[in-house]
C-alpha cells in the first residue's frame, strides 16, 4: 500500500507508547483533528479537558495515549477523563472556545480492522512482536487519510465542565506518618487518617 503520507507522528509519541500500533496514531489524527476545529493550541497547563469515551474493558484504548500525546491533556494533569463508554470517541473541550466531539468514521475503522496487524493480534501475538512492516502498513495507511476521511465531528453547543477544587496542602496521617492531601484525610476517633488506614481502623 504505497499511499503517501500526510501526517506524522514524532517519534516520542511511540516511544512513550511502547509499540507501534494503530489505534495510538488515530487518536493522535483524533486529537489534531480537535484542536484544529476549536481553533486552540496543545493545552500547557490545563485549561482544556479531554473526555475519552473509551472504557478499560476493551481493547485498542491505545487511542488514548495519542490523543494525550496530541492535546497535551494528560491523565497525569487530571484533565483526561475516561467515560467508559466503550467507545472510540473523545469530547474536547475548552471554556470560551467550545466542545467538540470527534469520533473515527465506522467504514474506516472496518478498513483498518481488516490489516495483516489485526490476524497478529487475533492470535495473542503482543503489539510489539509484530514485525515492524505490518504495523507500518497499517500505521501508513491511517496517515495517508485527511481528516475528514478517518472521522465524523460534531460541536457540543450546551456542553460545560467545571473541575474539582484541588489543593497542594499534605497533613501527615496519624496512622502510618505519610504525607497525604488535605482533602483525602478522613477523622476518625479525633486522629486524622489517610484513605487506607481509615479503611483498616
Ligand atoms: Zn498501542
Ligand atoms: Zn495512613
Amino acid at each position: 500500500m504505497g499511499q503517501k503520507r500526510i501526517h506524522e507522528i514524532p517519534e516520542w509519541v511511540f516511544e512513550f507508547h511502547g509499540h507501534r500500533c494503530p489505534m495510538m496514531p488515530l487518536g493522535y489524527l483524533a486529537g489534531k483533528y480537535a484542536l484544529k476545529l476549536l481553533g486552540i493550541e496543545k493545552e500547557k497547563d490545563t485549561n482544556t479537558y479531554v473526555f475519552s469515551e473509551t472504557g478499560d474493558g476493551h481493547h485498542q484504548g491505545c487511542f488514548d495515549d495519542g490523543v494525550q500525546a496530541a492535546t497535551g491533556c494528560t491523565y497525569g494533569k487530571g484533565n483526561y477523563k475516561r467515560l467508559q463508554y466503550g467507545k472510540l470517541a473523545i469530547i474536547v473541550y475548552k471554556p470560551d472556545k467550545g466542545a467538540v466531539r470527534i469520533r473515527p468514521k465506522p467504514e474506516m475503522l472496518n478498513e483498518i480492522s481488516k490489516f495483516e496487524f489485526f490476524k497478529y493480534r487475533k492470535s495473542e501475538i503482543p503489539a510489539s512482536q509484530i514485525p515492524r512492516e505490518v504495523s507500518d502498513e497499517v500505521i501508513n495507511y491511517i496517515l495517508s487519510k485527511d481528516f475528514e476521511e478517518l472521522f465524523y465531528y460534531e460541536f457540543l453547543k450546551d456542553f460545560t465542565y467545571s473541575p474539582p477544587k484541588k489543593t497542594m496542602t499534605r497533613i501527615i496521617c496519624d496512622g502510618c506518618g505519610e504525607p497525604t492531601y488535605e482533602n483525602y484525610i478522613k477523622i476518625f476517633n479525633g486522629k486524622k487518617l489517610c484513605p487506607r488506614c481509615y479503611e483498616v481502623k
